[in-house]
C-alpha cells in the first residue's frame, strides 16, 4: 500500500487537467458549449480556497460550486481517485505531438497556431519562439497573429480585474475562516482598480502572522511559498498571479493600508508617513494635513497637491448613473427582449436605457436591417406609451464602414435619439487611415458617441492603431462624446485616454454594452475606470437627466 504525499493533487493540478481536456476538445471542433463548460469549471476549481481533493474524499457535493454540473463533478472525482481522466488520456493518445505540446498553453488557439506551424515550417513551441523573435511570424502571418502568439506564449501573470474580484473574495474568506486572521483587506493595484493586475496584496491583522502564513500554504490544496520575512509572505497562485500577505496590527492598520495601496509614485509624494501610527486611513491623511484621497487616484499624479489644497475631484459613483446608453436586445446579438432590458434598467433605478442593436452590415452579430430597425422604433414608441418610470431611447450601434461612412442612410439615422458609432472591421488599417476613418464618421451630423474607441481586448489583443490626441481634438471641435465601455475585457477608453478626453473638455459616457439584463451590473467597472481618470458626475453624459 502506498500513502499519498501531503499535497497529492492540488486544485491547480485538477484545473490544468480540465483545461487541457477543453483545449484538446476544441482542436477536435467539439461542441463549443461543452468546451466552455470545462473551462469555466477549471476556473472555479483554480479559484477555490478549499482543497478539491479533500472535498471529493469527503464525498462533498461539488455541484454546489458555480459551473460544476453532474458530469464535470464526476470527471473531477475521477481525476482525484485515479490521478487522471480516461477521456483526457484517450484524446492525448490520439493527438499529434505538436497539439499535445500546445495544449499546455491555454491562451493559444491551437488551430490557428497549427496553421502557423505549416506556413513557418516549424513544429515545436521553441522553434515558434525563435520565429517570433526574428520577426518572421509578423512578416509571414501579420501583426495580429504575432500578437496572439506573443501573448499566448508569454507566461504572463496578469489577471483581469473582474477575475481578481472572485479570487480575492475566496482568499479573504480563507484567511478569515481558516488562517486565524481578524481583519483582511485587499490592497495594491487591485484596490486602485487597475484594469489588469499581476499581484494581489492582502493586509492581514492576526494574533500571529507566522501561523497565518503556514496555514495559508494549504490554500487551494497547496500554495507555494515563494518568499517570506516577518512582515510579509509571497505565494505563487496556480493562475500565475502572485499573492502577497502583509502583516498589520490594530494600531497601524491605517498606515499600512496606505502603504500597501498607493503606487510607488503616490507614496513618494506623501513623503515621510510610515512613523505615524494610524489605526484607520482617514486619520493618517488627516495627520498629513490632506483630504482623504480615494484609492483609484493614488497614482502619483497631482492628487497629493489637490488633497493639500482641498481641491480633490468629487469622483463619480455608481449611484449617480441615471441610465445606460449602450445595450443590445434579441433583435441583434443580445439575449433579452427590449421590455426585459427596460424592466432591469428600471429595477436599477435608472431613468432611461438606450437600445443599441447592431447595424445592418454586421452580419456575425445579426445586424438589423433598415426595415427591422424601423419596426423596432415604432415598437419602442408603443412601449414608451405604456411604460412607467423608465424611458427607452431609440438608438443603434452603427458600424463605421471602411470609408468612414455610417451603416444606415441619414434619413434612418435622423429617426434615432442618438447613435453609438463603432468599428468592428478592418482593424489592420494604418494609424493615419484608421484615425481619419473615425474622424470622417464624426463629421456625420448623426454621430453622437464613439463606441469602444480602440477596440482593445485586455490580455487578448491590443487596440487598432489610432491617434487618440487627434481624435479627441476632433471630437472636441465637433461636439462628439467618447464612451468608457464597461465590458471587463475592454474597459475602453482606458483611464489614461479618458483623462485626456476630460482634460480637453470632451464629454464621456459610461456604457455597459450589455448583451443581457445581468450585464447591466457591469456599470461598476466603467465607473471605476472613470474614477481613475478623475471624472466627476457633471462630466459624464449619463449622469445627466434624460431628455
Ligand atoms: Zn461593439
Ligand atoms: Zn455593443
Amino acid at each position: 500500500m502506498t500513502t499519498a504525499p501531503a499535497h497529492a493533487l492540488t486544485n491547480a493540478d485538477i484545473a490544468n487537467r480540465l483545461t487541457t481536456l477543453a483545449r484538446l476538445l476544441a482542436a477536435q471542433k467539439e461542441n463549443p458549449f461543452k468546451i466552455k463548460a470545462y473551462l469555466k469549471a477549471a476556473r472555479t476549481v483554480r479559484e477555490m480556497g478549499e482543497s478539491v481533493e479533500a472535498l471529493v474524499r469527503e464525498d462533498a457535493d461539488l455541484t454546489a460550486y458555480p459551473g460544476i454540473g453532474d458530469a464535470i463533478a464526476g470527471a473531477i472525482a475521477e481525476i482525484v481517485r485515479t490521478g487522471t481522466l480516461g477521456k483526457l488520456e484517450k484524446l492525448r493518445a490520439d493527438a499529434s505531438p505538436e497539439l499535445l505540446e500546445l495544449s499546455a498553453y491555454p491562451r493559444l488557439d491551437p488551430q490557428q497556431v497549427l496553421r502557423a506551424y505549416k506556413k513557418l515550417k516549424v513544429s515545436t513551441v521553441a522553434e515558434l519562439r525563435d520565429k517570433l523573435e526574428s520577426g518572421a511570424v509578423e512578416s509571414v502571418l501579420g501583426s495580429r497573429l504575432a500578437q496572439h502568439i506573443r501573448q499566448g506564449l508569454n507566461e504572463s501573470h496578469a489577471m483581469l480585474l473582474y477575475r481578481a474580484d472572485t479570487l480575492c473574495e475566496s482568499v479573504e474568506k480563507f484567511l478569515l475562516t481558516r488562517c486565524g486572521a481578524r481583519r483582511v483587506e485587499a490592497a495594491g493595484a487591485y484596490r486602485r482598480r487597475v484594469e489588469v493586475v499581476d499581484e494581489l496584496v492582502f493586509l492581514v491583522d492576526a494574533p500571529e502572522f507566522p501561523s497565518v502564513v503556514s496555514r495559508f500554504e494549504h490554500y487551494g490544496g497547496h500554495a507555494a511559498l515563494v518568499d517570506q520575512n516577518p512582515q510579509s509572505a509571497c505565494f505563487a497562485h496556480s493562475s500565475g498571479i502572485g499573492i502577497r500577505l502583509e502583516a498589520a496590527s490594530h494600531a497601524d492598520w491605517g498606515t499600512r493600508l496606505v502603504e500597501c495601496t498607493g503606487s510607488a509614485a503616490h507614496l513618494e509624494l506623501l513623503g515621510k508617513f510610515r512613523h505615524i501610527l494610524a489605526p484607520e486611513e482617514d486619520e493618517l491623511y488627516r495627520r498629513l494635513n490632506l483630504a482623504v484621497i480615494p484609492p483609484e487616484i493614488r497614482e502619483g499624479r497631482d492628487e497629493v497637491s489637490l488633497a493639500r489644497a482641498g481641491r480633490l475631484p468629487k469622483l463619480v459613483s455608481v449611484a449617480e448613473i441615471r441610465g445606460d446608453l449602450h445595450a443590445h436586445s434579441i433583435a441583434s446579438d443580445g439575449s433579452n427582449t427590449i421590455e426585459q432590458m427596460a424592466a432591469a434598467a428600471r429595477a436599477r433605478g435608472y431613468e432611461y436605457i438606450g437600445i443599441t442593436d447592431h447595424s445592418q452590415s454586421l452580419k456575425i452579430a445579426r445586424g438589423v436591417s433598415i426595415e427591422d430597425l424601423l419596426k423596432q422604433l415604432r415598437f419602442i414608441d408603443h412601449l414608451n406609451a405604456k411604460l412607467k418610470g423608465i424611458r427607452v431611447l431609440k438608438s443603434s450601434e452603427v458600424d463605421i464602414l471602411a470609408d468612414g461612412s455610417l451603416d444606415y442612410p441619414d434619413e434612418i439615422l435622423r429617426e434615432l435619439d442618438y447613435t453609438v458609432c463603432s468599428i468592428h472591421s478592418r482593424f489592420g488599417l494604418g494609424r493615419n487611415e484608421q484615425t481619419e476613418r473615425i474622424m470622417r464618421a464624426m463629421d456625420n451630423p448623426y454621430f453622437t458617441v464613439l463606441g469602444h474607441a480602440t477596440g482593445r481586448l485586455l490580455l487578448k489583443r491590443p487596440g487598432y492603431e489610432i491617434d487618440i490626441d487627434r481624435l479627441i481634438e476632433h471630437a472636441r471641435q465637433s461636439g462628439r462624446a467618447f464612451e468608457i465601455n464597461c465590458s471587463p475585457d475592454r474597459l475602453d477608453l482606458s483611464a489614461e485616454n479618458a483623462r485626456l478626453a476630460k482634460e480637453a473638455g470632451v464629454r464621456i459616457v459610461i456604457s455597459t454594452d450589455a448583451h443581457s439584463t445581468r450585464e447591466l451590473a457591469l456599470i461598476r467597472y466603467g465607473v471605476e475606470q472613470a474614477r481613475r481618470a478623475g471624472l466627476e458626475a457633471r462630466e459624464i453624459g449619463n449622469c445627466l437627466p434624460g431628455k
